[in-house]
């Protein structure tokens, strides 16, 4: 056997882009994530072949200090936690420090940032290696543009679905980062067309009418619910209006998107037997204490750990059931007889 070495940096940064950097649906969801935790109000993702080509991500968020744009391409190094306990405590959708890093390593990247609107930084990163940095003009903010995806992972590429898959699969990423950040105006165009623009204006309803149509968006019913440790709020379809798969049903938990087969499970028991083995259309954000949900479980952070999960999944089934109540007392029908 070969004598034990270390591995090498850039060869770290490409088995953790392995874990982080999927597809170009994960570019997409990192960078824009990148941009709700810089306090962006407005991001603009483009996509160029189904961002095989090319993905940009613009915000009018923070931006990054011309002498802090290689610390933020370096892997396990962040803004965003200091110590353990800021580990427990995770209020921003990024913290492990990887995206940036892992991105650069199996792609051509590059960076636009300024912090103040007047002096601005450019870079450009590939394989892993800063190729120049230099000054520039740009309005507050940053934009990153990472080309040629998977160039230097022969494998990666080969395992990617169809270019319509790969773009269905970014559509429906920045769909429900949309729909858990109404308040962000959100605008994703592919090959020069514009697919969504969310005004975010914080109106949920109007989200879901430019994401599903404005029929559903009019059969949606209010949920909301609370106890001290969750507060809930979101939409959810009349029991009429169903679909063949769970895809409808986004849950936003401190506003980042999660998989969670309990709480997609509870709200469906709110309908009872009305669904008729279908599923609703639903958007439900959750609010809680970031002591109570432990997000350092898996590298993409779609999968959490929740203290109090059974707690907050009869919260969500009465606030369903109670919903569907306020419409049958609503619905004319019911006041005749
Ligand atoms: P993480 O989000 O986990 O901190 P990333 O690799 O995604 O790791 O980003 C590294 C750092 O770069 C972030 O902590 C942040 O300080 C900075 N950064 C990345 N994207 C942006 C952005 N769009 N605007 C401002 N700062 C950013
Ligand atoms: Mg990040």
């Amino acid at each position: 056997m070969a004598k034990i070495h270390e591995l090498s940096e850039n060869l770290t940064n490409q088995i953790a882009a392995g874990e982080v950097i999927e597809r170009p649906a994960s570019v997409v969801k990192e960078l824009v994530e990148n941009a709700i935790d810089a306090q962006a109000s407005r991001i603009r993702v483009e996509v160029q072949h189904s961002g095989l080509k090319q993905i940009s991500v613009q915000d009018n968020g923070s931006g990054i200090a011309p002498d802090q744009v290689d610390l933020a391409f370096m892997r396990h190094a962040t803004s965003k936690i200091q110590d353990e306990h800021d580990l427990f405590n995770i209020a921003t959708l990024g913290f492990r420090g990887e995206a940036l890093a892992s991105i650069a390593a199996v792609a051509h990247v590059e960076i636009l940032t300024s912090t103040d609107g007047q002096t601005a930084t450019r870079a450009a990163f590939a394989g892993g290696v800063k190729k120049f940095q230099e000054d520039a003009g740009s309005a507050k903010g940053t934009k990153i543009t990472v080309g040629d995806i998977f160039y230097n992972t022969p494998a990666r590429l080969k395992y990617l679905k169809s270019p319509k898959t790969e773009l269905l699969k970014i559509v429906d990423i920045v769909n429900r980062i949309a729909l858990g950040h109404p308040e962000i105006s959100l605008t994703l165009a592919s090959d020069g067309k514009v697919l969504l623009r969310t005004p975010g204006n914080g109106n949920l309803k109007q989200d879901v009418a430019n994401i599903y149509g404005r029929k559903v968006a009019e059969k949606m019913l209010t949920v909301e619910n609370e106890d001290p440790d969750f507060t809930l709020y979101g939409l959810v379809s009349e029991a009429n209006l169903t679909r063949s798969s769970r895809n409808f049903i986004s849950i936003l938990l401190n506003g980042r998107y999660i998989k969670n087969y309990q709480l997609s499970s509870a709200l469906l028991d709110g309908y009872g037997n009305k669904l008729g083995g279908k599923y609703p259309i639903a958007v439900l954000a959750i609010e809680a204490d970031p002591l109570l949900v432990d997000v350092n479980v898996h590298p993409t952070k779609e999968e959490v750990r929740l203290s109090k999960e059974k707690e907050l999944s009869r919260l969500i089934t009465s606030a369903v059931t109670e919903a569907l109540m306020d419409e049958d007392e609503a619905s004319p029908l019911f006041q005749l007889t």
